[in-house]
C-alpha cells in the first residue's frame, strides 16, 4: 500500500504515539487522572495538559491562548460562531475556496455570507475589495485540495483596517509552514502526524468569543467537556516535532514534489506551481475516469478531489472556482505527500498509475 493522500489525514508520529501511550492509563497506574480534578493524579494530568498546550502555542505568534477542541471543524465554528460580530449579524466574507467548515458555517451565520473570488490560479488577490460593514473574514492559509497559499498575513491587516475580525484556517498550513497572523486560527493534529480527535483554537489576547458548548466552564469556559490528556500529549508531540523538523519535511517536500512532476509529466497540475504547499499535487489528465483509476491502481491511496467532499459525490467547489469545466474536474486526482513518503514510493505509485491510465486509453 502506498499512502498519497496527506491532505486527508497523516500517519501518527512514533514520537506522538509513545506520549500518548503514557497517558492511557489503565488500572494500577497513576495516569488516568481527570485534568480537571483537584487530586494528584489530576494535578498530573493537568501537567501533561498544560506541557501540550505550550507545545502547540509554539505553532502560533504571542500575544494569544490554545483552547483544545475535538476538531479543526470544531475550533472553526467556534470562532465563527462565537464571535461578537458574527452573533450581531453582521457580514462574514470568505474565499470561493474555504473548506466546508468554514464555506457551511459562514452560510448558517445569522449575517449575511459574502464570497470572495479566486484566480485561476486558485489565489485570492490580496487586495480584493472587502464588502462595506465587514464583521469577520475568514481565508485559509493553505488549500486542502490544491494546495494554493493564500496571502492571509496581508488580509489580517486589512481586516483589521476595516475593523473586522481575521479568521484563519490555518489546517492545512500547521507545522509545515509558519503560521500567518490573525484574530483565532484553527488546526488540527491529524493533518501533521498527531492523532485524530483533536484539534485547537488559537485566540488573539483581547478577542471576546462565547461558547457553543456549555457544561463544566473548562477550556476558561469556552469549551466544556473533560480533555483527553493521551490526545493532548500526542497534539503537544507532534506539535513540537513539526516545527523541529519544518526546514527539513519542507526540503523533502520540495524534492518529492520536483520528481513528481517528472513522473507526471502528462498530466496538467491545479492551482498555482509557484504560489502552493508542495506536498499537495492536484492533477488532471483529459478523459481520464477517476473511479476506474482508483479501482485498477488500488494499492495507491490518493483522492479523487477533496477527500471530504468526495463522499458527497458533488464536483468540488474548488476546482469549479479555479474555472475548470465539470469534465476537467472529474478527471483530477489529489496526491499528497507526507514526512514518511519516499522516492521510491512516489515511483512506484506513478508507475501503477501510468499503467492503469495506459489500460484506459486505445492502443
Ligand atoms: N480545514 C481544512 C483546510 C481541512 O483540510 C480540514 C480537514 O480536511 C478541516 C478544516 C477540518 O479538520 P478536522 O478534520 O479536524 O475537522
Amino acid at each position: 500500500m502506498i499512502y498519497l493522500d496527506h491532505q486527508a489525514t497523516t500517519p501518527l508520529a512514533p514520537e506522538a504515539r509513545a506520549a500518548m501511550e503514557r497517558w492511557l492509563g489503565g488500572p494500577g497506574s497513576d495516569t488516568f487522572g481527570n485534568p480537571h480534578s483537584p487530586h494528584r493524579v489530576g494535578r498530573q494530568a493537568d501537567a501533561a495538559v498544560e506541557l501540550a498546550r505550550e507545545r502547540v502555542a509554539a505553532l502560533f505568534p504571542a500575544g494569544g491562548r490554545v483552547i483544545f477542541t475535538g476538531s479543526a471543524t470544531e475550533a472553526l465554528n467556534l470562532a465563527l460562531r462565537g464571535n461578537s460580530a458574527a452573533r450581531a449579524g453582521q457580514l462574514t466574507a470568505i474565499s470561493a475556496i474555504e473548506h466546508a467548515a468554514v464555506h457551511e458555517t459562514a452560510h448558517d451565520l445569522p449575517g449575511p455570507a459574502h464570497i470572495l473570488p479566486v484566480d485561476a490560479a486558485g489565489l485570492l488577490d490580496p487586495e480584493v475589495p472587502l464588502p462595506a460593514k465587514l464583521g469577520v473574514l475568514s481565508v485559509m492559509q493553505v488549500n486542502n485540495e490544491i494546495g494554493t497559499i493564500q496571502p492571509a498575513a496581508r488580509l489580517y491587516e486589512r481586516a483589521r483596517a476595516a475593523g473586522a475580525l481575521f479568521v484563519c484556517d490555518a489546517v492545512q498550513a500547521a507545522g509545515k509552514l509558519p503560521i500567518a497572523p490573525a484574530d483565532m486560527i484553527a488546526v488540527s493534529a491529524h493533518k501533521f502526524h498527531g492523532p485524530k480527535g483533536i484539534g485547537a483554537l488559537w485566540v488573539r489576547d483581547g478577542v471576546e468569543l462565547a461558547p457553543l458548548i456549555t457544561g463544566g466552564g473548562q477550556e476558561g469556559g469556552l469549551r466544556s467537556g473533560t480533555l483527553s490528556p493521551a490526545l493532548c500529549a500526542g497534539m503537544g508531540v507532534a506539535a513540537e516535532l513539526a516545527l523541529t523538523r519544518m526546514d527539513e519535511d519542507g526540503a523533502h517536500m520540495d524534492r518529492l514534489f520536483a520528481r513528481a512532476l517528472e513522473l507526471f509529466a502528462g498530466w496538467t497540475l491545479n492551482g498555482s506551481p509557484d504560489q502552493r504547499y508542495r506536498g499537495n499535487l492536484n492533477l488532471r489528465r483529459e478523459g481520464v475516469d477517476v473511479a476506474r483509476l482508483m479501482s485498477t491502481a488500488r494499492t495507491v491511496c490518493f483522492s479523487a478531489g477533496s477527500a471530504c467532499a468526495s463522499d458527497s459525490g458533488k464536483p468540488s467547489r474548488v476546482l469549479a472556482a479555479i474555472g475548470l469545466s465539470p469534465a476537467q474536474a472529474k478527471t483530477s486526482i489529489r496526491l499528497g505527500l507526507g514526512r514518511y513518503t519516499t522516492e521510491a514510493e512516489l515511483e512506484e505509485a506513478a508507475a501503477l498509475l501510468s499503467a492503469a491510465v495506459a489500460e484506459q486509453e486505445p492502443t
